[in-house]
């Protein structure tokens, strides 16, 4: 599976002529999975070349004007593409009314069924190889950290022990490879656990923005491959992000350090700074594989060796 990240939005709170609001797409396979949806997201879809069609369930994090500003006129734009297959909107309580609210008062109808889920955290989505999950963060209202992980795959096809065993090249390998027992021409039955090696761990994007660095982001981000934080602000206004309920970008990196994630991404970055570069090298400092979030970067997820 292909699993690439597209940074729609990677401001916060005020748009600046080079960041939208929050918004980010995960495309795996030809599944497309949206996280907030701030304000242009459907503008910054299109210039993103991703395709409406495809987007399987939008997950937004909590109901600050910033991150759900967006929905009205992408559903809006939804209502006009074909389509059978349900819509997902997952979001904390008060999402529906916000939904439903909106769709009433601007007269749409949805071709397609629109399910809306109110949650406060567990496994909200179980499907197509891709799990997501959710926990709450710490924000000045109630706000959702989300995980979506690919599921375990099998392990590495031992060629050398297929031949020991008298396998046969072809399409057996196949079914082995897919967890399948094969019963060869000579009457044994070949299990899968007897050609592959032990199973491969998914791959794992977190997504924790608004919120102050916590406890339940460093468990939900622990060994991820890419953790998107928070990081409003430079260090020095520690006190400030304190009382906003945001993270500074040295916090991100503690939480990105402790919870041993192959990648920080930085975002939700204050419309005061004009150059990330002192904040990045701030980072770096505490975590050293950590990029700032900007709009229209894709990042491929590489599969796990
Ligand atoms: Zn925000
Ligand atoms: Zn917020």
């Amino acid at each position: 599976m292909v699993i690439t990240l597209v940074v729609l939005g990677s401001g916060g709170t005020i748009p600046t002529l080079s960041r939208h609001l929050p918004a980010f797409a995960i495309q795996c396979d030809g599944e497309l999975f949206l996280f907030d949806c701030g304000e242009g997201a459907q503008m910054q879809f299109v210039k993103a070349k991703l395709s409406f069609a495809r987007l399987e369930g939008i997950f937004i994090s909590h109901l600050h004007g910033d991150h759900i500003m967006g929905l009205p006129g992408l559903l809006m734009t939804m209502s006009q593409v074909p389509r059978e297959r349900p819509l997902y909107i997952v979001g904390p309580p008060g999402i529906a009314e916000f939904v439903e609210g909106n769709r009433r008062f601007l007269g749409v109808q949805y071709p397609f069924p629109v399910e809306i889920q109110e949650t406060s955290g567990g496994v909200l989505y179980d499907r197509n190889r891709v799990r997501i999950r959710a926990v709450p963060a710490r924000h000045s209202c109630f706000t959702l950290a989300f995980a979506l992980e690919e599921y375990e795959r099998p392990g590495r096809f031992m060629i050398e022990e297929a031949v020991r065993l008298g396998v046969p090249e072809g399409p057996v390998y196949g079914k082995l490879q897919k967890g399948l027992p094969v019963t060869l021409e000579d009457g044994r039955t070949i299990l899968p656990e007897q050609v592959l090696g032990p199973p491969r761990k998914g791959r794992r994007i977190v997504y924790a923005t608004d919120t102050r660095p916590c406890e339940e982001v460093v468990r939900l981000a622990q060994d991820a491959d890419l953790l998107i934080h928070d990081g409003m602000f430079d260090d020095d206004l520690r006190d400030q992000a304190h009382q906003k309920c945001h993270s500074t970008v040295v916090q991100a990196a503690q939480v990105a350090r402790r919870a041993g994630v192959g990648q920080l991404l930085l975002t939700h970055l204050s419309s005061r700074y004009f150059s990330d570069a002192p904040l990045l090298e701030k980072a770096r400092n505490v975590f050293p594989h950590v990029i700032m979030a900007r709009d229209l970067l894709e990042i491929d997820v590489p599969m796990q060796p």
